[in-house]
């Protein structure tokens, strides 16, 4: 067993995982810490097609913490962490995020406004002249572009398209366009998922104004094959309110071809959710021209109009 287990969020994505493996890396390397890296679940599709691609194998995963002391990436809050994250120290923190979290002692923690850990990491490891094997960098340009969908979403800085072109020179993709679509498809091979899959497989929950608000969100080159599934997904959604205590759901359907979504909503503040997005909703239905990330276009919107 490692001195320290270094993972990302629950439900992780490849940013999580890839940026979990490549700090690992670095601080193994640069400060000869004994560090192992895995995962709060099951890598997804688009992941998979990424460590395939660059022969990587998939972080053992864990549900609880099993070392004393703990690295934290693409994550701050205990919500969306171990189980047991009060009982362990967290030693460092590596985020994207904004902040919730507290501390008793000390730590280090590298945050920046970036696009993605992978890109805070690349610059950890130029400023540190730490090498990048090439099929880390072949992870954290995935990440890249996975996080800002291929520098489109509004939350793409102008560090992550320094850092992705640099990574893609070191993992030898000659065209990371190419390979970023690719990759991107791969995760948006949604037919055989059941409509729980589809709900939970990148969602978070956020309390505003003491409200509980589930929102999660797919990627798919087809928004209307998504939607031909209305009946069963709000089946589902109000199933997981009920268990889980959730007063609101948003399902973000995000056409990453073209840059827009369309959302279902279900639940008691439809009209915070009409206000945040200055639009009425047609029967569950809320249309989101343009909007992609949940982190900088619908959480932000959503907390102004429920305060
Ligand atoms: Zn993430
Ligand atoms: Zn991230």
């Amino acid at each position: 067993m490692s001195e320290y287990q270094v993972f990302g969020h629950t439900n992780p994505d490849t940013d999580t995982i890839a940026s979990a493996i490549a700090t690992s890396y670095l601080l193994n390397n640069l400060y000869k810490w004994d560090t192992q890296a895995v995962a709060l679940g099951t890598p997804n599709e688009e992941t998979t097609f990424a460590l395939n691609y660059f022969k990587v194998q998939a972080p053992n995963v864990i549900k609880e913490a099993e070392t004393e002391k703990v690295v934290l990436v693409d994550h701050n809050e205990a919500a969306q962490s171990v189980t047991n994250l009060s009982d362990v120290t967290v030693a460092s923190i590596y985020d994207h995020h904004k902040f919730n979290f507290s501390n008793s002692d000390p730590l280090y923690i590298v945050a920046k406004p970036w696009g993605s850990v992978a890109t805070i990491l690349y610059f950890e490891f130029k400023n540190n002249n730490v090498e990048i094997p090439s099929e880390i960098a072949g992870l954290m340009a995935s990440a890249i572009i996975s996080d800002t969908l291929l520098l489109k979403s509004p939350t793409t800085t102008d560090v992550d398209k320094i850092a992705l072109e640099e990574l893609a020179k070191v993992a030898g993709l000659e065209n990371y366009k190419e390979y970023g679509l690719e990759l991107l498809k791969a995760g948006t091979n949604l037919e055989n998922k059941t409509e729980e899959e589809l709900l939970n497989g990148d969602a978070k929950t956020f309390t505003m104004s003491g409200r509980t608000i589930r929102i999660g969100q797919v990627n798919t080159v087809d928004i209307d094959s998504v939607l031909s599934r209305k009946d069963k997904l709000l089946a589902a959604m109000d199933k997981q309110m009920q268990k889980n205590g959730f007063d609101d759901f948003l399902f973000v359907i995000t056409d990453i071809l073209n840059s827009n979504s369309k959302a279902i909503f279900q639940g008691e503040d439809l009209a915070f959710v009409e206000e945040a997005f200055s639009i009425k909703a047609d029967n569950h239905i809320i249309d989101l021209p343009g909007v992609v990330s949940r982190k900088k276009q619908v959480v932000p919107p959503l907390e102004e109009s429920f305060k």
